[in-house]
């Protein structure tokens, strides 16, 4: 993509409305815009990296067994009725009337819709177990929306929602959707730590919350320091027994504040971390509260009616894209981690005109496109300081720069964006060494 072609609306200035980082940077990059409190507009590039960070938590999901469906935004408020949370769900639920003066509801969230739809289809114990999820825009009408798409009011979430006969099914359930979260975050570049949370009048231990580290998150969390050495990257197949690899990583403790208690934490207070995080997951296991109350039962071996265990498993997909930027950025702006940048590279002439700066940096270009590249050339008549702060702003992993004084000598510049380390290369060899950097990000990725 020429930048001289593309819709990439950059502000110089700093925004004052935005109090984090992520905020900040997702403005000044041209990345969001805000429509009304809470709500965006996801402008080309902005929409560019939230969709590669669907299609990872999507991969994922579907590699566990999960099966992707696509519920509407729009619910009957009947449904919520017969769940009894539409009273209790209260002012963060917007309710709307069709013309026939029907009530309607903006989905805050899926479980009643999904049990609908398992109740109608799923009579017998033989089709279980079965997890379906969607990715798909909710809207909360939060009390106090803020840090961007952080607590928007309009959000986009992947929810997953699981059915088994039995208990032990739904451990086995939601032991799968830990171990995809584990892979998902872990693909994202990220350290999300699964800490235990509160599970409500259900009660158990089967609800954790996963949570990235950044001092700008909203929650304290407590955790053992041995967290920031573990291995989060879950090279692990999906059997039935996964029950190994979830106490792996829920024998060492992790709390938020919510269910951490100074008096009963099982850790010394030399090994115990303080911290702020950002909750991007949310699993849990609830039982039959959902299915008892709008009647999902399905016969059993035995012939009885039995109603179904269900477990309810979040992604803040759109809240990944600020939490993903709260967690690697600097001074200059984004760094995003290769599996979700917007672009795989950038390319940046500093004089638009001068023949061979011309030459080089479109030979680079050009052979990035063969090679099935996605990259940004930088072709506009901008200053050269102008161009190069925008192009840290952006936060592409890795960055070639040409100017007439680097081609007349006959090399341009390779720049690592995370580590700011830049090589000179003749032209050729900087293509080869772009092309095998990027070539190592396909191969991580697919680990
Ligand atoms: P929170 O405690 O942050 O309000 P929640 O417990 O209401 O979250 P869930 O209902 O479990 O969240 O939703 C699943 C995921 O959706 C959360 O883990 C979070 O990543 C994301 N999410 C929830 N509310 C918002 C919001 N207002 N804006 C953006 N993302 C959100
Ligand atoms: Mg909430």
């Amino acid at each position: 993509m020429r930048l001289t072609q593309y819709f990439l609306p950059v502000l110089k200035e700093n925004p004052k409305e935005a109090q984090i980082v992520s905020h900040r940077l997702m403005l000044r990059a041209g990345m969001i815009q805000q429509s009304s409190a809470g709500i965006y507009s996801w402008l080309p590039m902005g929409l560019k990296v939230l969709s590669k960070i669907e299609q990872i938590v999507r991969e994922e999901q579907n590699r566990s067994g999960a099966f992707e469906i696509k519920m509407p935004t729009i619910q009957p408020a009947e449904l919520w009725q017969e769940s009894g949370r539409y009273d209790d769900y209260g002012l963060e639920m917007l309710r709307i009337k069709d013309r026939h003066d029907r009530d309607m509801l903006y989905g805050p969230t899926n479980e009643e819709q999904v049990t609908d739809i398992c109740r109608t289809h799923i009579k017998s114990y033989r089709a279980l177990p079965i997890n379906l999820y969607h990715i798909q825009w909710k809207f909360r009408d939060e009390v106090r929306p803020r840090f961007g798409v952080m607590r928007g009011r309009e959000f986009y979430m992947k929810d997953a929602y699981s059915f088994d006969l039995t208990a032990e099914g739904a451990r086995i359930a939601y032991n799968k959707m830990f171990v995809s979260y584990l892979k998902t975050f872990a693909r994202l570049g990220l350290t999300a730590i699964p800490m235990e949370a509160d599970t409500g009048p259900i009660g158990g231990d089967l609800s954790h919350e996963f949570i990235i580290l950044a001092d700008t998150g909203e929650s304290g969390v407590y955790f053992h320091k041995d967290w920031q050495e573990k291995d989060m990257v879950a090279d692990i197949s999906y059997g039935d027994d996964l029950q190994p690899v979830v106490d792996q990583f829920t024998q060492l403790y992790a709390r938020t504040d919510e269910t951490h208690d100074a008096n009963t934490c099982p850790v010394d207070e030399a090994d115990l971390m303080m911290r702020r995080g950002i909750e991007v997951g949310h699993i849990f296991y609830f039982g039959t509260k959902y299915s008892a109350a709008m009647g999902a039962s399905v016969s059993s071996p035995d012939g009885e009616m039995t109603d179904l265990h269900m477990g309810s498993y979040g992604i803040g997909v759109s809240r990944l894209v600020g939490a993903i930027i709260e967690a690697s950025h600097d001074d200059g702006g984004i760094i995003w981690p290769a599996s979700v940048s917007p672009f795989d590279a950038g390319i940046v002439n500093l004089k638009p005109g001068h023949s061979e700066t011309d030459k080089v940096t479109d030979m680079i270009y050009q052979a990035a496109i063969k090679a099935g590249r996605d990259v940004l050339l930088d072709d506009s008549t901008d200053s050269a300081g102008a161009k190069l702060a925008r192009m840290d702003l952006i936060g592409l992993p890795w960055q070639i720069i040409a100017g007439p004084r680097s081609t007349e000598r006959g090399v341009v510049e390779l720049k690592c964006r995370k580590t700011g380390e830049v090589v000179e290369h003749s032209p050729e060899d900087a293509a080869a060494a772009l092309l095998a950097h990027l070539a190592q990000k396909v191969s991580q990725k697919v680990s």
